[in-house]
C-alpha cells in the first residue's frame, strides 16, 4: 500500500459522514424528529411537499452533488437539474439507479410515481414522464429532501467512491 493510499483511506474514514443511517441494523434506531428540522421532518418522513417557488434548490445553480437531506447518500447531480417552470428542483436522470426505490402513489386520485430514498426511505417527490431528453424523465423533488454539496468537497469524492463499490 503506497503512502498515497494510506492518507486517502485515512480521509474516507474521516468524512463517511452520516452514512451509519445506511446500516439497516441501527435504522429503526434513528430518531428523525431530533435529527430533521421541521418541514424536513414533514416531507421527509411524513411525505409531504412544500409550496413551488418557495424552496432553497429550485432556482439552485452551482456545481454538485444533491444528497439525502436525511442520511446524506448522494442522490442526483447538479449537471442533470433543468428548470422545469414547476418550482421545485428538476433533474431529468439520478445519480445511480440504486440510491432510488419507487412506490404508487394514489393522494392525488390518480396514480403517480413517488420517489424514496434507497438508504433511508425518505419521501423525496416523484416522477414524471414530461422532461427533457435523453431519459423523457421528470424527476420532482422537494428542496427540504435535499443537501447540497460542492463537487471538489471531501465529502462529494468519498459518496461517489462509495458509489462504485
Ligand atoms: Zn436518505
Amino acid at each position: 500500500m503506497t503512502l498515497h493510499n494510506c492518507l486517502l483511506i485515512s480521509v474516507l474514514i474521516l468524512t463517511t459522514g452520516c452514512s451509519y443511517a445506511q446500516d439497516p441494523e441501527i435504522k429503526p434506531a434513528i430518531d428523525w424528529s431530533e435529527k430533521l428540522t421541521e418541514e424536513q421532518f414533514r416531507i421527509l418522513r411524513q411525505c409531504g411537499t412544500e409550496p413551488p417557488f418557495t424552496g432553497a434548490f429550485w432556482d439552485h445553480h452551482e456545481d454538485g452533488v444533491y444528497c439525502c437531506a436525511g442520511c446524506g447518500q448522494g442522490l442526483f447531480d447538479s449537471r442533470d437539474k433543468y428548470d422545469s417552470g414547476s418550482g421545485w428542483p428538476s433533474f431529468f436522470e439520478v445519480l445511480a439507479e440504486k440510491a432510488i426505490l419507487t412506490r404508487t402513489d394514489y393522494k392525488l386520485g390518480y396514480p403517480r410515481t413517488e420517489l424514496l430514498c434507497s438508504a433511508c426511505d425518505g419521501h423525496l417527490g416523484h416522477v414524471f414522464g414530461d422532461g427533457p431528453p435523453p431519459t423523457g424523465l421528470r424527476y420532482c423533488i422537494n428542496s427540504a429532501s435535499l443537501k447540497f454539496l460542492l463537487r471538489d468537497s471531501e465529502q462529494v469524492i468519498t459518496r461517489l467512491l462509495d458509489g462504485e463499490n
